[in-house]
């Protein structure tokens, strides 16, 4: 066989991979928001199927059940409940928010009500609530084969979120962004992945391989040899150490560790004590769909099931940071607006994910981080979304608390102005967006890559002034810089004592920080 074609591309997450290629159609564009009659054909139409489902469920079951399969088929049936949800569609809300907030209102009625039987129905409205949501948001997208590589021009992150890893796999694209999210999500999940490949021949179910290490494609392999000697790969890195993430520089100092995560499974291959616990978790990449966005429940059992993993230690929730290059389809807003001004724009997401992390906040030590924050008002304007809704859960009497809120720190003039934001109560720097705001390059931009290098000492000069501002109050990093080993004394130099890094870059970033003293300088004899 003739000697495999190696193509030059760059590394965007280290690994090797072979298999089958999959070629991606080019990607679709997002779909535009519903007119409002087909919003109400949809909802009928996804009302029916729903009934249709409970009527499958109640053949065949005991006479209890059937009973309550027969109520929720009544009240969904019942015309006063699509004609309030269809006056909210006709007032421009989407479909799912507009089915949500009908069904919050009549929730909350009964929940609210003094009979115990009354009360008691709120969980089967609850049910169909959450059963026609699904039917309006479920459709999943076009998955590929498992243990493939995926070869295209670029990738949604929700396409790399729905996918199975579990077989192997990899990433190879045309064009693409090494800081960009899937990106992202394939460092913390350890999938191997190159970018800028440019457009490249191969069939769909060629064998070939990405080597994110040395950063190409290789092409011409073959099944048999898939674990490739072809490939020059370093040695892999030592598990972490179980010291919770507590670490002492060469000088003795306190430096804590934790971790990013993107999606909740994530956490289930990191043992909770070679961390300090969770110091960004994305959670756009968990709610990825407007239906995940007006689903209280859905969001409420994953905040849960990551205090639950975290055990004590902190678990810091970033709300929704959808919008610009993480849209969410059918969301209007979300290509103008992002972070929390898209949330301030459409408060009816943001009380939803609020409800569900004040919930959840009694499971754990969770703190929630605000994205994309540029004044001061917007912390107050969040944190009175907070304040009403516990009231509300309160009035209801469903157990919840207000834990610790905080922000990014990811736009310029928030960073300059840091000693201004007396009502968020600590800090985390994210420096992807720092170093695309500072050098104005889109972030996925083919030029992004260079810029960001070249404004490492203008990005350097402002976290370290911006750590002056920020006083005595909790301060980390939880950008792409904290993941560098490369980096790591420029950041304990400018004041940095809490780092947040991608799991697999755990042991790299662990042994930077205890070569180096807290100042940044080599410790004596390295
Ligand atoms: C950042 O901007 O550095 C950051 C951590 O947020 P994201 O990468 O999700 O935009
Ligand atoms: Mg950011």
């Amino acid at each position: 066989m003739a000697a495999p074609l190696r193509l030059k591309a760059t590394s965007a997450s280290p690994g090797v991979a072979t298999g089958p290629a999959f070629i991606a159609e080019p990607l679709a564009a997002a779909a535009s928001p519903p007119s409002s009659l087909s919003g109400h054909t949809e909802l009928s139409d996804a009302i029916k199927t729903a009934i249709r489902e409970l009527q499958n469920l109640a053949t065949g079951a005991d006479p209890e059940s059937s009973d309550i399969v027969e109520f929720q088929i009544e009240v969904l049936q019942d015309p006063t409940l699509t004609d309030m949800a269809g006056a909210r569609i006709d007032a421009g809300e989407n479909i799912a928010f507009a089915w949500v907030g009908t069904l919050d209102g009549y929730i909350r009625e009964l929940e609210c009500s003094e009979e115990d039987q009354m009360r008691a129905r709120a969980v089967d409205i609850l049910d169909i609530k959450n059963r026609v949501l699904a039917v309006l948001t479920g459709t999943p997208l076009d998955d590929f084969p498992a243990g493939s590589i995926y070869v295209g021009k670029d990738m949604e992150p929700s396409r790399f979120l729905a996918h199975d890893w579990s077989a192997g796999g990899g990433i190879a694209l045309y064009a693409g962004s090494a800081v960009g999210h899937v990106a992202l999500l394939a460092k913390s999940r350890s999938i191997p992945m190159v970018i800028g490949a440019g457009q490249f021949a191969t069939e769909r179910g060629q064998h070939i391989g990405v080597d994110g290490d040395s950063g190409t494609v290789i092409l011409q392999t073959s099944k048999g040899n898939a674990t490739p000697a072809q490939f020059d790969h370093p040695a892999t890195s030592s598990a972490p150490a179980p010291d919770n993430g507590n670490l002492r520089a060469a000088d003795g100092s306190q430096i804590l560790l934790s971790i990013n995560v993107n999606a909740p499974d994530e956490v289930d291959s990191i043992i909770v004590t070679t961390t300090a616990g969770i110091g960004l978790m994305r959670s756009e990449f968990a709610v990825t769909s407007l239906g995940d966005a007006a689903n209280e429940e859905k969001q409420f059992a994953i905040y849960r099931r990551l205090l639950d993993w975290a055990d004590g230690r902190a678990v810091t929730v970033r709300m929704l940071d959808i919008g610009g290059d993480k849209p969410l389809a059918g969301l209007a807003e979300a290509s103008s607006l992002r972070g929390i001004r898209l949330l301030l724009a459409r408060p009816e997401i943001a009380r939803i994910q609020a409800r569900a992390l004040l919930r959840a906040a009694i499971f754990g030590n969770l703190r929630i981080m605000l994205p994309m924050v540029t004044f001061p008002s917007d912390v107050d304007d969040m944190r009175r979304i907070y304040r009403e809704e516990s009231s509300e859960l309160a009035r209801r009497g469903v157990p919840h608390r207000i834990p610790p809120i905080g922000m990014m720190v990811e736009i310029p003039a928030a960073a300059l102005m840091l000693d201004h934001f007396e009502s968020a109560d600590f800090f985390s720097f994210g420096t992807n967006d720092l170093a695309q705001y500072l050098v104005a390059s889109a972030r996925e931009g083919a030029d992004f890559a260079l810029y960001q290098v070249r404004a490492v000492p203008a990005v350097l000069r402002l976290l370290s002034q911006a750590v002056k501002l920020a006083g005595s109050k909790p301060l980390s990093i939880c950008g792409d810089m904290a993941s560098d080993p490369s980096r790591t004394a420029d950041l304990l130099a400018a004041g940095i004592r809490h780092f947040s890094v991608a799991p697999a870059r755990l042991p790299a970033i662990r042994s930077a920080i205890v070569g180096l003293n807290a100042d940044g300088t080599k410790a004596a004899g390295e």
